[in-house]
């Protein structure tokens, strides 16, 4: 065996996954099982306190989702992880430990409808706020952030209109106001994109789309760059006593994995939004052939986001992957491998068309989802971004003449074919 780090296809096969010490299985068990029992009083109270690691209650720890959040803390380069429910309970898991009443956040106008909803309504019930900016305008972001702003938000490949955000630059204002940013690396995945050597604090992911990878688990993963300095004054959940846990400083005691301890012994254990062993399974089955899917995804995309850049039917396609794209420039920085494989494109027939074509296609699955081996294609302005204003929908990249596809892994001559004959019978 050489010194040298394992590279991205060994570690997302192999990352966490140790032969089970019982009885030698070669693949992660599935550990259903909600309790594991303590050797003694003396181990009950040493786990209880923190004080050594194991297993005591599948809402907190499970052999089969620790797993998991050791590969993703690996493929992310990262100190450690925490899974949870579904993508949209890491992002509320990401912003609790660091949010109080009357605290806020900055954050990409550029973002998944649900997170749009999630920011701009559901938040406010726990006293918390969003302010939404324009990435691009680095100017509006340093001046929307106050004494009460808490993490800068962004997706690196925002979905759904192939933007990529320049993470350097928010990582530098987050560094200067001593506030983490949090990235939504969702669209990207680790094989395509390393927020953390952008200088990402967390990374926060959708398990359920590519790195499960055939639509079947809902999942979430928060990942911890064990970087970030959370005794600066802001950040009390790390640096004063914590109430909840018989006065534990957080960050004292657990140092760079302090996000990740308190996710765990007050996260999960408070908030409950725990992934469960199964689905944590099938998230390490999709793991293993990432790389291998990432680039056939992003291959098929550019083919058929070319075809359809030089259809006359079409009015504009949305995909960094095209060298007309405003972001195709930044490939090179933020995702050098590829742009994903979800994308937008608008109709000059109009948003009638658009619903027609939806309805037309036979390849293509009607779904609310991304990410999945099929292709997929939405309607955004009329599911997934519904709940916006049409302003909202246009910054989104979800105006109510466009059409996102996420590409599959069938042959692209497949695909385009289904798109053609669909897009005949939109237009006719
Ligand atoms: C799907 C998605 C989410 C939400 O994830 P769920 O697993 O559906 O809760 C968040 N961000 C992005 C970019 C997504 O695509």
């Amino acid at each position: 065996m050489s010194d040298k780090q394992p590279g991205f296809d060994t570690l997302q096969i192999h990352a966490g996954a140790r032969p089970d010490p019982a009885t030698g299985a070669r693949q992660v068990p599935i550990y259903q099982s909600t309790a594991f029992v303590f050797r003694d009083a003396d181990h009950a109270a040493a786990l209880f306190n923190l004080q050594e690691l194991g297993y005591i209650y599948s809402r907190l720890t499970n052999p089969t989702v620790a797993a998991l959040q050791e590969r993703m803390a690996t493929l992310e380069g990262g100190a450690g992880a925490v899974c949870c429910s579904s993508g949209h309970a890491a992002q509320i898991m990401a912003l609790f430990p660091l949010m109080g009443p009357g605290l806020n956040i900055v954050s990409s106008n550029r973002l998944y409808g649900g997170t749009v909803t999630q920011f701009s309504q559901t938040i406010k019930r726990f006293g918390w706020s969003a302010k939404f900016v324009d990435t691009e305008d680095l100017a509006a972001v340093e001046a929307a952030i106050d004494d009460n702003t808490r993490a800068i938000f962004c997706e690196s490949i925002a979905n759904p209109g192939g933007y990529i955000t320049d993470l350097d630059a928010l990582a530098a204002i987050a560094d200067r106001n001593g506030i983490p940013l949090i990235v939504d690396n969702t669209t990207a995945t680790p094989y395509l994109c390393r927020p953390i050597e952008h200088g990402a604090t967390l990374v926060v992911h959708s398990l359920t789309k590519y790195l499960t990878g055939n639509g079947t688990v809902t999942g979430g993963c928060i990942i911890d760059s064990g970087k970030f300095n959370w005794s600066n004054g802001k950040f009390p959940s790390f640096s004063e006593p914590e109430p909840a846990y018989h006065g534990l400083k957080f960050h004292e005691t657990f140092g760079h994995l302090a996000f990740t301890f308190h996710s765990i012994a007050i996260g999960l254990r408070d908030l409950g939004m725990t992934m469960n062993p199964q689905g944590a399974h099938y998230t390490l089955l999709g793991i293993e052939t990432l790389s291998l899917r990432m680039e056939r995804h992003c291959a098929n995309a550019v083919k058929v986001a070319e075809w359809l850049e030089n259809d006359p039917r079409v009015a504009y396609v949305t995909y960094a992957g095209l060298p007309s794209s405003p972001y195709h420039d930044r490939m090179a920085r933020i995702c050098p491998k590829g742009a994903s494989a979800l994308f937008t494109f608008s109709l000059k027939a109009g948003y009638e068309a658009c619903v027609k074509l939806i309805d037309s296609v036979n390849l293509f699955s009607h779904v609310a989802n991304l990410g999945d081996t099929r292709s997929l294609i939405i309607h955004s302005a009329s599911t997934t971004h519904r709940q916006l204003t049409e302003t909202q929908q246009i910054a989104a990249g979800a105006a109510p003449d466009v059409v996102r596809l996420s590409i599959g892994l069938e042959d692209p001559e497949d695909i385009i074919a289904d798109l053609d004959q669909a897009l005949a019978k939109a237009t006719a």
